[in-house]
Protein backbone atom coordinates (compact mmCIF):
# COMPACT_ATOMS: atom_id res chain seq x y z
CA UNK A 1 0.00 0.00 0.00
CA UNK A 2 3.00 2.27 0.67
CA UNK A 3 4.89 1.99 -2.77
CA UNK A 4 5.18 5.28 -4.43
CA UNK A 5 3.91 5.34 -7.81
CA UNK A 6 6.26 7.11 -10.08
CA UNK A 7 5.17 8.67 -13.41
CA UNK A 8 7.66 7.75 -16.24
CA UNK A 9 8.56 10.16 -19.02
CA UNK A 10 7.97 8.96 -22.84
CA UNK A 11 10.90 7.92 -24.63
CA UNK A 12 11.36 10.30 -27.82
CA UNK A 13 9.84 7.06 -29.70
CA UNK A 14 7.43 6.32 -27.97
CA UNK A 15 6.37 10.20 -27.66
CA UNK A 16 6.28 10.07 -31.83
CA UNK A 17 4.58 7.04 -32.34
CA UNK A 18 1.54 8.35 -29.81
CA UNK A 19 0.73 11.52 -31.03
CA UNK A 20 1.53 9.76 -34.97
CA UNK A 21 -0.93 7.11 -34.46
CA UNK A 22 -3.79 9.87 -33.13
CA UNK A 23 -2.92 12.13 -36.11
CA UNK A 24 -3.63 8.84 -38.26
CA UNK A 25 -6.74 7.93 -36.10
CA UNK A 26 -7.96 11.45 -36.66
CA UNK A 27 -7.07 13.23 -39.77
CA UNK A 28 -6.53 10.11 -41.99
CA UNK A 29 -2.49 11.41 -43.52
CA UNK A 30 0.85 11.90 -42.55
CA UNK A 31 1.92 14.87 -40.21
CA UNK A 32 4.24 16.85 -41.70
CA UNK A 33 6.30 16.41 -38.33
CA UNK A 34 6.07 15.83 -34.67
CA UNK A 35 7.64 18.07 -32.37
CA UNK A 36 7.43 18.48 -28.60
CA UNK A 37 8.03 20.52 -25.84
CA UNK A 38 9.02 20.17 -21.91
CA UNK A 39 7.25 20.71 -18.80
CA UNK A 40 9.18 22.27 -15.67
CA UNK A 41 10.01 22.94 -12.66
CA UNK A 42 11.35 25.70 -10.96
CA UNK A 43 13.83 25.12 -8.89
CA UNK A 44 13.76 28.42 -6.59
CA UNK A 45 12.76 31.77 -7.27
CA UNK A 46 8.97 31.21 -6.72
CA UNK A 47 6.32 34.08 -7.73
CA UNK A 48 9.60 36.26 -8.83
CA UNK A 49 8.46 36.36 -12.15
CA UNK A 50 5.55 38.93 -12.28
CA UNK A 51 7.82 40.73 -10.14
CA UNK A 52 10.86 41.20 -12.83
CA UNK A 53 13.52 38.58 -10.74
CA UNK A 54 14.85 35.81 -11.27
CA UNK A 55 13.87 32.28 -11.77
CA UNK A 56 15.59 29.06 -12.08
CA UNK A 57 13.48 26.26 -13.49
CA UNK A 58 15.04 23.25 -15.29
CA UNK A 59 13.12 21.58 -18.53
CA UNK A 60 11.65 17.83 -17.60
CA UNK A 61 11.95 14.59 -19.34
CA UNK A 62 8.61 14.94 -19.39
CA UNK A 63 7.13 16.10 -22.55
CA UNK A 64 4.07 17.16 -24.89
CA UNK A 65 3.99 15.85 -28.11
CA UNK A 66 2.47 17.26 -31.12
CA UNK A 67 1.92 15.45 -34.85
CA UNK A 68 1.40 18.34 -36.98
CA UNK A 69 0.24 18.95 -40.71
CA UNK A 70 0.03 22.54 -42.33
CA UNK A 71 -3.20 23.45 -44.22
CA UNK A 72 -3.55 25.68 -46.96
CA UNK A 73 -6.29 27.25 -45.57
CA UNK A 74 -6.77 29.17 -42.29
CA UNK A 75 -8.68 25.97 -40.64
CA UNK A 76 -7.43 24.46 -37.53
CA UNK A 77 -8.28 21.17 -36.59
CA UNK A 78 -6.95 20.00 -32.94
CA UNK A 79 -7.15 16.49 -31.29
CA UNK A 80 -5.70 14.94 -27.91
CA UNK A 81 -7.33 11.71 -26.12
CA UNK A 82 -8.99 13.27 -23.88
CA UNK A 83 -11.42 14.58 -26.45
CA UNK A 84 -10.65 11.30 -28.88
CA UNK A 85 -13.87 11.10 -29.98
CA UNK A 86 -14.52 14.69 -31.70
CA UNK A 87 -12.02 16.74 -33.83
CA UNK A 88 -12.53 20.37 -32.80
CA UNK A 89 -12.57 22.57 -35.27
CA UNK A 90 -11.83 26.43 -35.36
CA UNK A 91 -11.06 29.33 -37.53
CA UNK A 92 -8.15 31.51 -37.31
CA UNK A 93 -10.22 33.96 -38.47
CA UNK A 94 -12.62 33.86 -36.14
CA UNK A 95 -10.89 33.21 -32.83
CA UNK A 96 -10.21 35.70 -30.45
CA UNK A 97 -9.35 36.69 -26.47
CA UNK A 98 -11.29 34.97 -23.54
CA UNK A 99 -13.86 37.00 -23.01
CA UNK A 100 -15.09 37.81 -26.54
CA UNK A 101 -17.38 36.25 -29.04
CA UNK A 102 -14.34 34.40 -30.54
CA UNK A 103 -13.21 32.89 -27.28
CA UNK A 104 -11.84 29.09 -26.92
CA UNK A 105 -12.60 26.54 -25.14
CA UNK A 106 -10.73 24.67 -22.89
CA UNK A 107 -7.04 22.88 -24.50
CA UNK A 108 -7.84 24.46 -27.66
CA UNK A 109 -7.01 27.65 -26.26
CA UNK A 110 -3.55 27.36 -25.82
CA UNK A 111 -2.77 25.32 -29.27
CA UNK A 112 -4.78 27.92 -31.71
CA UNK A 113 -3.99 30.93 -29.36
CA UNK A 114 -0.25 30.86 -30.29
CA UNK A 115 -1.09 30.93 -33.93
CA UNK A 116 -3.29 33.71 -33.00
CA UNK A 117 -0.86 35.24 -30.73
CA UNK A 118 2.18 34.63 -33.51
CA UNK A 119 -0.12 37.09 -35.77
CA UNK A 120 -0.68 39.74 -32.99
CA UNK A 121 2.70 39.89 -32.32
CA UNK A 122 3.55 40.31 -36.15
CA UNK A 123 5.66 37.26 -36.34
CA UNK A 124 3.30 35.70 -39.11
CA UNK A 125 0.79 35.06 -40.66
CA UNK A 126 0.47 31.57 -40.12
CA UNK A 127 -1.40 28.95 -42.14
CA UNK A 128 -4.26 26.88 -40.38
CA UNK A 129 -2.90 23.21 -39.57
CA UNK A 130 -4.28 19.90 -38.45
CA UNK A 131 -3.01 18.59 -35.09
CA UNK A 132 -2.73 15.82 -32.37
CA UNK A 133 -1.72 16.19 -29.19
CA UNK A 134 -0.16 13.35 -26.66
CA UNK A 135 1.90 14.86 -23.49
CA UNK A 136 2.83 12.97 -20.25
CA UNK A 137 3.60 16.17 -18.66
CA UNK A 138 1.15 15.85 -15.25
CA UNK A 139 -1.83 18.39 -16.24
CA UNK A 140 -2.46 21.06 -13.43
CA UNK A 141 0.34 19.43 -11.53
CA UNK A 142 2.04 22.82 -11.46
CA UNK A 143 4.53 21.34 -13.90
CA UNK A 144 3.64 23.66 -16.57
CA UNK A 145 1.53 20.95 -18.94
CA UNK A 146 0.38 24.25 -20.39
CA UNK A 147 3.46 25.77 -21.39
CA UNK A 148 4.76 22.40 -23.16
CA UNK A 149 1.37 23.05 -25.33
CA UNK A 150 2.03 26.17 -26.33
CA UNK A 151 5.78 25.42 -26.63
CA UNK A 152 5.30 22.23 -29.08
CA UNK A 153 2.64 24.62 -31.07
CA UNK A 154 4.87 27.07 -31.11
CA UNK A 155 8.30 25.62 -32.48
CA UNK A 156 5.99 23.24 -35.37
CA UNK A 157 3.85 26.52 -36.09
CA UNK A 158 7.81 28.11 -36.72
CA UNK A 159 8.87 25.52 -39.04
CA UNK A 160 5.82 24.56 -41.33
CA UNK A 161 5.36 28.74 -41.52
CA UNK A 162 9.23 29.19 -42.46
CA UNK A 163 9.65 31.60 -39.84
CA UNK A 164 12.93 30.72 -38.32
CA UNK A 165 13.02 31.49 -34.80
CA UNK A 166 13.24 28.29 -32.95
CA UNK A 167 16.19 26.84 -34.37
CA UNK A 168 16.68 22.83 -32.85
CA UNK A 169 16.66 22.16 -29.46
CA UNK A 170 20.85 20.97 -30.09
CA UNK A 171 21.26 24.29 -32.27
CA UNK A 172 18.43 26.99 -30.34
CA UNK A 173 18.10 30.22 -31.98
CA UNK A 174 18.17 31.88 -28.45
CA UNK A 175 16.74 35.51 -29.76
CA UNK A 176 14.34 34.04 -31.93
CA UNK A 177 12.92 31.73 -29.01
CA UNK A 178 12.45 35.06 -26.72
CA UNK A 179 10.27 36.53 -29.10
CA UNK A 180 8.06 33.28 -29.53
CA UNK A 181 7.80 33.20 -25.57
CA UNK A 182 6.29 35.88 -25.54
CA UNK A 183 3.64 34.91 -28.36
CA UNK A 184 3.32 31.82 -25.64
CA UNK A 185 2.31 33.89 -23.13
CA UNK A 186 0.15 36.04 -24.85
CA UNK A 187 -1.82 33.32 -25.97
CA UNK A 188 -1.86 31.88 -22.24
CA UNK A 189 -2.48 34.90 -20.66
CA UNK A 190 -5.17 36.34 -23.12
CA UNK A 191 -6.65 33.71 -24.90
CA UNK A 192 -6.82 31.40 -21.78
CA UNK A 193 -7.01 34.08 -19.47
CA UNK A 194 -4.55 32.89 -17.10
CA UNK A 195 -2.46 35.44 -15.98
CA UNK A 196 0.63 33.94 -15.87
CA UNK A 197 4.23 35.75 -16.08
CA UNK A 198 6.56 34.33 -18.28
CA UNK A 199 8.68 31.86 -16.51
CA UNK A 200 6.97 28.53 -17.87
CA UNK A 201 7.39 29.33 -21.52
CA UNK A 202 10.69 30.54 -21.12
CA UNK A 203 11.87 26.99 -19.34
CA UNK A 204 10.03 25.60 -21.70
CA UNK A 205 11.75 26.94 -24.81
CA UNK A 206 14.93 27.87 -23.33
CA UNK A 207 16.69 25.81 -21.00
CA UNK A 208 19.11 23.11 -21.65
CA UNK A 209 19.75 20.00 -21.19
CA UNK A 210 22.18 19.62 -17.82
CA UNK A 211 21.39 22.71 -17.08
CA UNK A 212 19.05 24.86 -14.82
CA UNK A 213 18.23 28.57 -16.74
CA UNK A 214 18.70 31.81 -14.62
CA UNK A 215 16.25 33.71 -15.93
CA UNK A 216 16.24 37.54 -15.50
CA UNK A 217 12.05 38.17 -15.85
CA UNK A 218 12.80 41.65 -16.17
CA UNK A 219 15.32 41.81 -19.27
CA UNK A 220 14.45 38.29 -20.43
CA UNK A 221 18.00 37.64 -20.36
CA UNK A 222 19.19 33.93 -19.24
CA UNK A 223 21.85 32.37 -18.52
CA UNK A 224 22.42 28.78 -18.40
CA UNK A 225 23.51 27.12 -14.94
CA UNK A 226 25.42 23.49 -15.17
CA UNK A 227 23.29 21.46 -12.86
CA UNK A 228 25.02 17.82 -13.35
CA UNK A 229 22.61 16.06 -10.42
CA UNK A 230 23.43 12.50 -11.33
CA UNK A 231 27.81 13.21 -11.80
CA UNK A 232 27.27 14.70 -8.19
CA UNK A 233 24.94 11.54 -7.05
CA UNK A 234 21.93 13.54 -6.03
CA UNK A 235 18.76 13.26 -7.88
CA UNK A 236 15.47 16.57 -7.84
CA UNK A 237 12.29 13.97 -6.88
CA UNK A 238 9.17 16.04 -7.71
CA UNK A 239 6.21 14.99 -5.50
CA UNK A 240 2.90 15.67 -7.08
CA UNK A 241 0.62 16.53 -4.33
CA UNK A 242 -2.55 15.75 -6.99
CA UNK A 243 -4.24 18.43 -4.33
CA UNK A 244 -5.68 21.37 -6.40
CA UNK A 245 -7.65 23.69 -4.58
CA UNK A 246 -10.35 25.40 -6.17
CA UNK A 247 -9.42 28.81 -5.37
CA UNK A 248 -5.82 28.72 -6.16
CA UNK A 249 -6.81 31.32 -9.75
CA UNK A 250 -7.92 33.98 -7.46
CA UNK A 251 -5.40 33.81 -5.04
CA UNK A 252 -3.15 33.83 -7.61
CA UNK A 253 -4.48 37.00 -8.62
CA UNK A 254 -4.81 38.62 -5.09
CA UNK A 255 -0.96 37.97 -4.66
CA UNK A 256 -0.11 39.78 -7.68
CA UNK A 257 -2.42 42.53 -7.45
CA UNK A 258 -0.51 43.00 -3.63
CA UNK A 259 2.60 43.01 -5.33
CA UNK A 260 1.05 45.50 -7.89
CA UNK A 261 -0.08 47.67 -4.86
CA UNK A 262 3.15 47.02 -2.68
CA UNK A 263 5.47 48.44 -5.41
CA UNK A 264 3.11 51.62 -6.41
CA UNK A 265 3.17 52.69 -2.47
CA UNK A 266 7.09 52.12 -3.08
CA UNK A 267 7.63 54.42 -5.81
CA UNK A 268 8.85 51.27 -8.08
CA UNK A 269 7.43 49.50 -11.02
CA UNK A 270 8.43 46.37 -10.09
CA UNK A 271 9.16 44.88 -6.52
CA UNK A 272 13.13 43.69 -8.17
CA UNK A 273 13.87 47.05 -7.81
CA UNK A 274 13.51 46.73 -3.53
CA UNK A 275 17.09 45.98 -2.60
CA UNK A 276 17.67 43.58 0.42
CA UNK A 277 19.23 46.86 1.85
CA UNK A 278 16.58 49.05 1.21
CA UNK A 279 13.91 46.22 2.27
CA UNK A 280 13.53 46.80 6.25
CA UNK A 281 12.78 50.60 5.00
CA UNK A 282 10.36 49.60 2.47
CA UNK A 283 8.73 47.40 5.24
CA UNK A 284 7.98 49.92 7.74
CA UNK A 285 6.60 52.25 5.06
CA UNK A 286 4.08 49.25 3.50
CA UNK A 287 3.15 48.54 7.35
CA UNK A 288 1.95 52.42 7.92
CA UNK A 289 0.27 52.27 4.51
CA UNK A 290 -3.10 51.20 5.46
CA UNK A 291 -5.47 48.47 6.80
CA UNK A 292 -3.75 45.60 4.57
CA UNK A 293 -0.29 46.94 5.81
CA UNK A 294 0.76 43.86 7.26
CA UNK A 295 -0.38 41.92 3.94
CA UNK A 296 1.82 43.74 2.15
CA UNK A 297 4.43 43.48 4.32
CA UNK A 298 4.69 39.57 3.68
CA UNK A 299 4.47 39.47 0.25
CA UNK A 300 7.09 42.31 -0.39
CA UNK A 301 9.11 40.41 2.00
CA UNK A 302 8.78 36.97 0.27
CA UNK A 303 9.55 38.42 -3.18
CA UNK A 304 12.41 40.30 -2.37
CA UNK A 305 14.50 37.75 -0.02
CA UNK A 306 13.21 34.92 -2.59
CA UNK A 307 15.42 36.81 -5.42
CA UNK A 308 18.26 37.03 -3.20
CA UNK A 309 18.05 33.56 -2.50
CA UNK A 310 18.03 32.59 -6.24
CA UNK A 311 20.82 34.66 -6.43
CA UNK A 312 22.98 32.84 -3.79
CA UNK A 313 22.35 29.18 -5.23
CA UNK A 314 22.88 30.27 -8.79
CA UNK A 315 26.22 31.89 -7.27
CA UNK A 316 26.83 28.67 -5.57
CA UNK A 317 26.21 26.42 -8.31
CA UNK A 318 28.33 28.31 -10.56
CA UNK A 319 31.33 28.18 -8.29
CA UNK A 320 32.97 24.77 -10.15
CA UNK A 321 32.92 23.03 -6.91
CA UNK A 322 31.27 19.77 -6.87
CA UNK A 323 27.97 19.54 -5.58
CA UNK A 324 28.76 18.17 -2.02
CA UNK A 325 29.42 18.63 1.62
CA UNK A 326 29.01 22.29 2.99
CA UNK A 327 27.90 23.69 -0.54
CA UNK A 328 25.28 20.68 -0.98
CA UNK A 329 24.12 21.93 2.35
CA UNK A 330 23.52 25.50 1.77
CA UNK A 331 21.86 24.59 -1.15
CA UNK A 332 19.23 22.51 0.75
CA UNK A 333 19.34 25.47 3.27
CA UNK A 334 18.00 27.95 0.75
CA UNK A 335 15.64 25.67 -0.61
CA UNK A 336 14.15 24.82 3.05
CA UNK A 337 14.17 28.76 3.00
CA UNK A 338 12.25 29.39 -0.64
CA UNK A 339 9.66 27.14 1.00
CA UNK A 340 9.14 28.51 4.71
CA UNK A 341 9.08 32.34 3.27
CA UNK A 342 6.55 30.63 0.89
CA UNK A 343 4.18 29.01 3.40
CA UNK A 344 4.85 31.89 6.22
CA UNK A 345 5.10 35.37 4.53
CA UNK A 346 3.28 34.37 0.50
CA UNK A 347 0.63 32.35 2.08
CA UNK A 348 0.85 29.85 -0.96
CA UNK A 349 1.09 26.80 0.03
CA UNK A 350 -1.50 24.32 1.65
CA UNK A 351 -1.59 21.52 4.08
CA UNK A 352 -0.59 18.73 1.47
CA UNK A 353 2.65 20.85 0.27
CA UNK A 354 3.83 21.32 3.47
CA UNK A 355 3.44 17.28 4.37
CA UNK A 356 5.15 16.67 1.72
CA UNK A 357 8.21 18.84 2.70
CA UNK A 358 8.24 18.40 6.09
CA UNK A 359 8.48 14.80 5.19
CA UNK A 360 11.05 14.67 2.77
CA UNK A 361 12.89 16.38 5.10
CA UNK A 362 12.64 14.49 7.91
CA UNK A 363 13.60 11.42 5.45
CA UNK A 364 16.98 12.55 4.78
CA UNK A 365 16.10 15.29 2.12
CA UNK A 366 19.19 18.11 1.90
CA UNK A 367 16.34 20.47 1.24
CA UNK A 368 12.53 20.96 0.00
CA UNK A 369 9.87 23.24 -1.06
CA UNK A 370 6.91 23.79 -3.07
CA UNK A 371 7.25 24.74 -6.82
CA UNK A 372 4.98 26.17 -9.02
CA UNK A 373 2.23 28.96 -7.95
CA UNK A 374 0.92 26.67 -4.76
CA UNK A 375 -2.09 26.09 -3.68
CA UNK A 376 -1.31 22.56 -4.51
CA UNK A 377 0.60 21.43 -7.41
CA UNK A 378 3.98 19.79 -6.70
CA UNK A 379 7.20 19.79 -4.50
CA UNK A 380 10.28 19.47 -4.90
CA UNK A 381 13.10 17.56 -2.75
CA UNK A 382 17.32 17.01 -3.17
CA UNK A 383 18.04 14.16 -2.12
CA UNK A 384 20.85 11.02 -2.92
CA UNK A 385 20.22 9.64 -5.97
CA UNK A 386 20.08 6.21 -3.96
CA UNK A 387 17.55 7.49 -1.83
CA UNK A 388 14.96 8.65 -3.89
CA UNK A 389 12.68 5.75 -3.64
CA UNK A 390 13.14 5.83 0.51
CA UNK A 391 12.26 9.86 0.47
CA UNK A 392 9.10 8.54 -1.59
CA UNK A 393 8.23 5.76 0.85
CA UNK A 394 8.28 8.16 3.70
CA UNK A 395 5.90 11.15 1.74
CA UNK A 396 3.33 8.17 0.95
CA UNK A 397 3.12 7.48 4.56
CA UNK A 398 2.90 10.59 5.45
CA UNK A 399 -0.41 11.51 3.65
CA UNK A 400 -1.48 7.89 4.57
CA UNK A 401 -1.26 9.16 8.07
CA UNK A 402 -3.10 12.44 6.92
CA UNK A 403 -5.71 10.81 5.13
CA UNK A 404 -4.56 12.35 1.89
CA UNK A 405 -5.04 11.38 -1.22
CA UNK A 406 -1.77 8.94 -2.65
CA UNK A 407 0.71 11.78 -4.04
CA UNK A 408 3.01 10.62 -7.53
CA UNK A 409 6.44 11.03 -8.20
CA UNK A 410 8.82 11.70 -10.74
CA UNK A 411 12.37 12.12 -11.21
CA UNK A 412 13.40 15.72 -12.23
CA UNK A 413 16.30 15.38 -15.09
CA UNK A 414 17.15 18.66 -16.39
CA UNK A 415 16.48 17.79 -19.94
CA UNK A 416 15.98 19.57 -23.30
CA UNK A 417 13.81 22.18 -24.58
CA UNK A 418 11.58 22.39 -27.13
CA UNK A 419 12.15 20.61 -30.63
CA UNK A 420 11.54 18.51 -33.51
CA UNK A 421 11.77 14.69 -33.07
CA UNK A 422 10.75 13.32 -36.46
P1 LIG B 1 -0.18 23.36 -15.34
O1 LIG B 1 0.37 24.18 -16.46
O2 LIG B 1 0.48 23.62 -14.05
O3 LIG B 1 -0.21 21.91 -15.65
P2 LIG B 1 -2.52 24.86 -15.98
O4 LIG B 1 -3.84 25.04 -15.32
O5 LIG B 1 -1.71 26.04 -16.31
O6 LIG B 1 -1.68 23.81 -15.10
O7 LIG B 1 -2.74 24.09 -17.35
C1 LIG B 1 -3.54 22.94 -17.39
C2 LIG B 1 -4.44 23.03 -18.61
O8 LIG B 1 -3.66 22.80 -19.79
C3 LIG B 1 -5.51 21.97 -18.63
O9 LIG B 1 -6.66 22.41 -17.96
C4 LIG B 1 -5.76 21.82 -20.12
O10 LIG B 1 -6.63 22.82 -20.59
C5 LIG B 1 -4.42 22.06 -20.73
N1 LIG B 1 -3.68 20.80 -21.01
C6 LIG B 1 -2.44 20.50 -20.62
N2 LIG B 1 -2.06 19.29 -21.06
C7 LIG B 1 -3.10 18.80 -21.77
C8 LIG B 1 -3.36 17.58 -22.47
N3 LIG B 1 -2.45 16.62 -22.52
N4 LIG B 1 -4.54 17.44 -23.08
C9 LIG B 1 -5.48 18.40 -23.00
N5 LIG B 1 -5.30 19.54 -22.35
C10 LIG B 1 -4.14 19.77 -21.73
MG1 LIG C 1 0.31 26.31 -16.51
Amino acid sequence: PHDPVFSPALSPDEGVAAATALFHEAFDCEPDGVWYAPGRVNVIGEHTDYNGGLALPIALPHRAHMALRRREDRTIRLVSPQTRETIDVLDLDQIGPKGTPGEVRHWNAYVAGVAWALEQDGLGPVSGFDAALYSCVPLGGGLSSSAALEGATVVALDEVNALGLAGSAEEPNDAGRERLVTSCVRAENEMAGAPTGGMDQSASLRCQAGHALELDCRSGQVRQVPLDLAGAGLALLVIDTKAKHSHADGQYGSRRAACEKAASLLGVDLLVEVSPEALPQALERLEASGEDGAELVKRTRHVVTEIQRTKDLVALLSDGQALAGDKLAEVGTLLNASHDSLRDDYECTCPELDVAVDAARAAGAYGARMTGGGFGGSAIALVDADAVEQVARAVVQAYAREGFGAPAFLDAVPSAPAGRLA
